[in-house]
This record gives structure tokens, sequence and C-alpha cells, in this order.
């Protein structure tokens, strides 16, 4: 029985309807890779800005060569940055390069390829259509119109639109500092041998990769012991990024203290528990005068899975992103899963085109959520859902896919 827990959906609701966007500034073009667009981007001039030789070779008029092979008198030249100003009279052409204006009278370009040049002569060896290799003024926008609406992610391409568009520094959402807090008296540095009881921290490195890896700013605020004025003091303390992200002492413990802190520092719990495999326990809550809360179970694989299904949409929400969910795509099963309880399910595992190019998922073996090694491999997650039956070799299967290196 699920009782109380609210599905993944619910949850992801409540991220989403809560996360507010955050403010605006202008970052510079250069600097703009992975920033969220905050206004659409029009441009300024037509695009192509004139009538272009989109090839290297001879402009003429058509209806000139009716017949290949058929000479016709050089009279001038057109290179790119440049032109000819002159209208074309009948059997004329003009020798012309690449991204040059059309001169006027011209109404197709010959590739090089397809003539013979003797001196002030050129053969035209094919019969062109008109039209041919020039690029309308226009074709590709009308000045005025928008190449890249608002909430846009720039990625190298959108950048290549807005630097034609004429924009030299771009308005976008400014992108949120996240607090990372470990919670756990159990915890050591990576550098120290654990002894005894101990468990070296892994989740404030992960967490600091994944917060960096989404564009964000991670803020260290170190591991704190299971101790209520200790956390008390750190969770204020990261109350003052845009979001704090906890690991450990979420769960039913005697010492899992966050929830009842988070509260005690004026955080209102939006929900405390899902219905999702690994990471039950996961909490998120807003902060009275600014900055969400998420509270992230302390098993490694937990922690990875709630960041990409719960928190990156919260920051990419935060960022005014349009597409704030991870990417989802179906892949065939190329091990078998087992049924699931009454919980939504996410396994580490592996994409991979096969040989026709479709996409095969290997569910990677690992031994329960306190098993960071699967992670190594993993680059997509398996989604199942509550109740479903065990997958077999071949069925398809939904995945999240984990933009990793
Ligand atoms: P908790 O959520 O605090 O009950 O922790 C669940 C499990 O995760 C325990 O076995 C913890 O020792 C382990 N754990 C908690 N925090 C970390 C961490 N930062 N790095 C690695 N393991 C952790
Ligand atoms: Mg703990």
């Amino acid at each position: 029985m699920t009782g109380s827990l609210i599905s993944f959906e619910q949850a992801e609701g409540t991220v989403l309807s809560t996360v507010q966007v955050g403010p605006i500034h202008s970052v510079p073009l250069r600097a703009a890779l992975g920033h969220v667009l905050a206004e659409p981007i029009a441009c300024d001039v037509d695009q192509p800005p004139f009538d272009r030789a989109m090839m290297d070779g001879y402009a003429l008029r058509a209806a000139d060569v009716a017949t290949a092979p058929c000479t016709l008198i050089v009279v001038g030249e057109a290179a790119a940055g440049g032109g000819y100003d002159q209208s074309l009279r009948p059997g004329e052409s003009i020798q012309i390069n690449t991204g040059a204006p059309v001169p006027k009278g011209c109404d197709c370009v010959v590739p090089v390829e397809q003539t013979q040049r003797t001196g002030s002569e050129v053969l035209v060896q094919s019969v062109p259509k008109q039209g041919q290799h020039i690029g309308l003024r226009a074709a590709y926008a009308k000045a005025g119109m928008i190449v890249l609406e608002e909430g846009c992610q720039l990625g190298p391409g959108q950048i290549a639109v807005a630097a034609s568009a004429g924009v030299s520094s771009v308005p976008v959402y400014r992108r949120p500092t996240v607090a990372i807090l470990a919670t756990g008296s159990e915890l050591v540095e990576p550098s120290c041998k654990p002894t005894g009881s101990q468990i070296r921290d892994s989740n404030r490195y992960v967490l600091d990769a994944l917060v960096r890896q989404a564009g964000c700013r991670p803020v260290d605020l170190g591991t704190v012991r299971d101790d209520r004025d200790q956390l008390c003091e750190r969770i204020r303390q990261g109350l003052g990024c845009d979001f704090l992200c906890i690991s450990g002492g979420v769960s039913m413990g005697q010492y899992d203290y966050v929830p009842g802190v988070l509260k005690a520092c004026g955080v209102d719990i939006k929900f405390h528990k899902v219905a999702i495999k690994p990471g039950k326990p996961v909490l998120f809550g807003a902060a009275k005068e600014a900055g969400y809360a998420f509270g992230l179970p302390g098993n490694p694989v937990s922690v990875f899975v709630t960041f990409w299904i719960l928190v990156r949409p919260a920051l990419m929400a935060f960022q005014g992103a349009a597409a704030k969910r991870p990417r989802f795509v179906s892949a065939q099963l190329t091990g078998a899963v087992k049924a699931t309880g009454d919980r939504q399910t996410y396994q580490p595992a592996y994409v991979r085109a096969d040989d026709e190019g479709r996409l095969e998922v290997e569910p990677l073996v690992w031994h329960g959520s306190g098993n960071p090694l699967a992670l190594a491999q993993a680059n997509a997650l398996i989604v199942a859902n509550s109740n479903a039956p065990a997958g077999e070799v071949g069925d398809s299967v939904f995945v999240v896919l984990l933009d990793l290196p």
C-alpha cells in the first residue's frame, strides 16, 4: 500500500507549480551557452539580406542557355563582400563566388564544375534551371520575425541564430545557486579512510557535479552530524541560496531531523514521501522569504535519481525553461527487469543504439540504492510504473536519458 504517499506526477506537479521563475539579466553571447532565453529574439534584417550565390561559378540568365553546351561572354566578377553593380545583358555572364550578391539581370548560377573558361568566354556545359543556386533574400526569415522563443535553452545552434539576428548580448534568466549539505554522523571526507561505522561522503560530490552539469552554481555547506542545533544553523545558512539540497536525515529514523528542522526554520513542506523507488522519503518545501529546499534520502542512488527527476526540473523551472523534464525515449530491453511493487521504479541502465540505429537499454546490476557502483555505468534510468509486470528481453520500456559526458 502506498498509504499517504503521493504519486510522482503529483510531486512533479507540485515542484513545477511552486518554483517561481528567477530574475532576468543580460549576458554576452559568448557566455550564454546553456542559459535560458528570457525574451524572444527577432532578426533585425532579412535573412539572407540579399539574393546571393550559393555556389562558385557563373551567374547568368537561364534563358540564354536553352541548349548546352553554349558559350557566353564573361563581363565581370562578383566576390563575397563585393558585387557587380551593372545589369547583365543577354549573352553575358559574371564569374561569381559563394556568398556574393547575384547581379541584376541574372536568374541562376551555374557551378564552376559545369563550365569551361577560355579567356573572356565561358562554355556552359549544362542547361540551368531558373533560380538554381541562388539563395533569395528573406528566404530564411523576414526582418522582424521571431527566430528564438522565450524559454529556449541556448545551445550552439541557438547561439548561431542569435548572432545572425544581430544580438551580441542576450536577456536570460539567472541560473540559481544551490547550497549542498550532507547530513550524517557516520560521514567522513573521501580523503579519510573510513574506520568502524564510518562511510565516505559521496553525496556532496555527486550533487556538486549534478548541479554544475545543470549549469547552476553549487555552494558547498559541508557535512553536518545528526545534531539538531548544528543542522539548524547550517540549514539557515543554506536557505540564503536559491535552492538547498540536503542529503540524508529525511526518513523515519530517530536521528532523521531534517523535516522537523526545516519546518522550524520556516520552510513550508509541500510534500514528504513520494511513491517512487528509490527515493521514497524525498521532501520538498519552500522557505517563507525565498529559496526552496529538497531533502534527499541519503543512499547514493536515491540522491542521483531524485536529483534527476525532481531537483533538476525545479532548477529548469527557476530558469524559465520551456523544457523542464528530462528527456524520455522508448528502448528495447537487452536484459530482464523485475515486476514492480507499489511504487514507480527507476533503475540505472545503459542506453545504446543497435546496428540498425534503434535504441536498446541494458538494465545494470545494482544491489539496491546504497550501492553507488551502478552509477559509474549508467547513462539512463529505466522507468516502470507501479505494479508493472516483469520485463523480458525485447520488450519496450520507457527510459529517462541522462545528459552525461
Ligand atoms: P539516511 O537517509 O540518512 O537514513 O541515510 C541512508 C543511507 O545512506 C545510510 O546508510 C547512510 O550512511 C548513507 N548515506 C547518507 N549520507 C551519505 C553520503 N553523503 N554519502 C554516502 N552515503 C550516505
Ligand atoms: Mg542519516
